[in-house]
C-alpha cells in the first residue's frame, strides 16, 4: 500500500493541528502508523490521497447509514445551499426535522436542534438539573457523552485509546458532581442512588454502550435504570447519538423498550452534517429558555443546509424501513466470519465489536482485559487488505446500507484470513 501523499500531508498537518488532527480518534497514533487522509468517498468505499481505495466500516463514526454521498441527501443538500447558507431565524425546515423525530420517537415530546452530540448532551444534562434543582448526575464507566467537562470523566471512545482517566483542564469542582456506576450493574447505580437519595438531577447512558467497544445492555439493566429513576425523582438520560436511527427508527429505546426522560440524538439524525437534538417530556423541555429558566442556544443551531440533510435521511429510513432486517442480516454473517477466525464478538444490529480476550465482555473492566496489541495487528491485516476499521478497540464496526453483499462477503473472507496469522 503506497501512502507518501498521506505521509506528506500528515508531515504538514501535524505543524499546524495537535497531532494533525481535528479529533483523537483520527489519528491512528495507537495502532503506530500515520493517518490516511481521504479524498472522496462514495457508498461503502472510502479512497484516499494516494489512490488506495476501501470498504469503509468506520462511516463517519456513525452518521452515514446510507453509505457515503447518499445522492437524496446530496440533492437536498445542495437544494438548501441555493437558499442560503444560514439564516439566523425561523423556516419551516426545523418544524419538519423536530416532527419526524417526535414521530419516530414516543418519548419526545418537544425537541431542540443543535449542532453536535456534545452540544446535545451538555444541553440534555443542564435540562435535568434545572427541571430538578439538584446538582448530581450519574455517568457509567466506559461511556462517552462528548467532550463537556462534566461528563470527560472515565470516559470511553478517544479517552480509553489514548488511556486518559480524566482530562486534564477540568476544575475538580466542575466534575464533583459527576458520580461514577458500572455498565451492567445495578447494585452501583442503587448505592449511589441510596447516599444521596435527594441530590441526583440525572442518569445518562448509552443504551447500548458502543464507546468501549460494543457492549449491549444485559436483560433488566434498562428497566432497571428505568425505574430507580422514577423511584428517585430524578430523569432518565438516552445518549441515543450513536443508536438513534442506528438500532431502529425509533433508537435503542424502540429496540429494547424502554423509555427515557430525554434522549439525545446525533450522527445519523444530521446525515452526514453538523447537526444533533436533545428532547423529551414536555414538562422537562419546558423549562428550556425562552420558555423557561434553562438558557441554551445557538448561531448555526437548526441551520437549513444541515436541516436539509437530516430531513432527507428521515424520509429516507420513512421509505426503505427494511433497511434494519438488512442491516441485521449483513452485520450477522459479519459476527459469523469473526467467530468462524476465533475471535470473541459483540454485535447489536449494525454495530460491532471484535475483542481479543477470554472473558465475556460486559462492561469497562472485562473490555480492557482485550488485548490491544492483538487488536492493532487485526486493524492492519484489514487495512492492509482493503478494509477500513476503527483503528482503536474501543470503537464500533458500522454497516451501512450501501455494503452490498459482495462487499460484506470479501470482507468476511479478509476477517477469515486474519484469524489465521
Ligand atoms: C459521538 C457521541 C457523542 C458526541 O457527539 P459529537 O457530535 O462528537 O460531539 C456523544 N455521545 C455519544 C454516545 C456518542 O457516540
Amino acid at each position: 500500500m503506497h501512502t507518501a501523499t498521506s505521509d506528506r500531508l500528515y508531515q504538514r498537518a501535524v505543524n499546524c493541528m495537535p497531532g494533525g488532527v481535528n479529533s483523537p480518534v483520527r489519528a491512528f497514533r495507537n495502532v503506530g502508523r500515520t493517518p490516511l487522509f481521504i479524498d472522496h468517498a462514495n457508498g461503502s468505499h472510502l479512497y484516499d490521497a494516494d489512490g488506495n481505495e476501501f470498504i469503509d466500516y468506520v462511516c463517519s463514526w456513525g452518521p452515514d447509514i446510507f453509505g457515503h454521498a447518499y445522492p437524496p441527501i446530496v440533492e437536498a443538500v445542495r437544494k438548501a445551499c441555493e437558499k442560503g447558507l444560514t439564516f439566523g431565524a425561523c423556516h419551516e425546515g426545523e418544524i419538519i426535522l423536530a416532527e419526524k423525530i417526535i414521530s419516530h420517537f414516543p418519548s419526545i415530546e418537544m425537541v431542540r436542534l443543535v449542532n453536535s452530540g456534545t452540544e446535545a448532551v451538555m444541553s440534555a444534562v443542564r435540562a435535568a438539573r434545572g427541571f430538578t434543582g439538584r446538582n448530581k448526575i450519574i455517568k457509567f464507566e466506559g461511556c462517552y457523552h462528548g467532550h463537556s467537562d462534566a461528563l470527560l470523566v472515565k470516559g470511553g471512545s478517544g479517552l480509553l485509546t489514548n488511556a486518559i482517566p480524566d482530562s486534564a483542564g477540568i476544575p475538580e469542582s466542575v466534575t464533583q458532581h459527576t458520580l461514577i456506576a458500572r455498565y451492567n450493574d445495578n447494585k452501583s447505580v442503587s448505592d449511589l442512588f441510596e447516599a444521596y437519595p435527594d441530590s441526583i438531577a440525572c442518569v445518562i447512558v448509552e443504551p447500548c454502550a458502543a464507546n468501549m467497544g460494543v457492549v449491549p445492555p444485559q436483560e433488566g439493566f434498562l428497566p432497571f435504570l428505568r425505574e430507580i429513576t422514577k423511584k428517585y425523582g430524578a430523569v432518565l438520560i438516552f445518549d441515543e447519538v450513536i443508536t438513534g436511527f442506528r438500532l431502529s427508527d425509533g433508537g435503542a429505546q424502540k429496540y429494547y423498550g424502554v423509555d427515557a426522560d430525554l434522549t439525545t440524538l446525533g450522527k445519523i439524525v444530521g446525515g452526514g452534517m453538523p447537526l444533533a437534538a436533545y428532547g423529551g417530556r414536555r414538562e422537562i423541555m419546558a423549562c428550556i429558555s425562552p420558555v423557561g429558566a434553562v438558557y441554551q442556544a445557538g448561531t448555526l443551531s437548526g441551520n437549513p443546509v444541515a436541516v436539509a440533510a437530516g430531513i432527507a435521511t428521515l424520509t429516507a429510513i420513512e421509505q426503505q424501513p427494511e433497511i434494519y432486517a438488512e442491516l441485521e442480516k449483513r452485520s450477522a454473517k459479519l459476527e459469523t466470519a469473526m467467530r468462524k477466525a476465533g475471535f470473541q464478538v459483540n454485535r447489536e444490529g449494525s454495530l460491532l465489536t471484535t475483542f481479543f480476550t477470554d472473558k465475556a465482555v460486559t462492561n469497562y473492566e472485562t473490555v480492557c482485559t482485550s488485548d490491544r496489541e492483538q487488536y492493532a495487528a487485526y486493524f492492519q491485516f484489514l487495512l492492509e487488505h482493503g478494509i477500513y476499521a476503527a483503528p482503536s478497540q474501543f470503537e464500533a464496526m458500522f454497516v451501512s446500507a450501501a455494503h452490498s453483499d459482495a462487499e460484506i462477503d470479501a470482507t468476511c473472507e479478509v476477517i477469515e484470513r486474519a484469524g489465521k496469522l
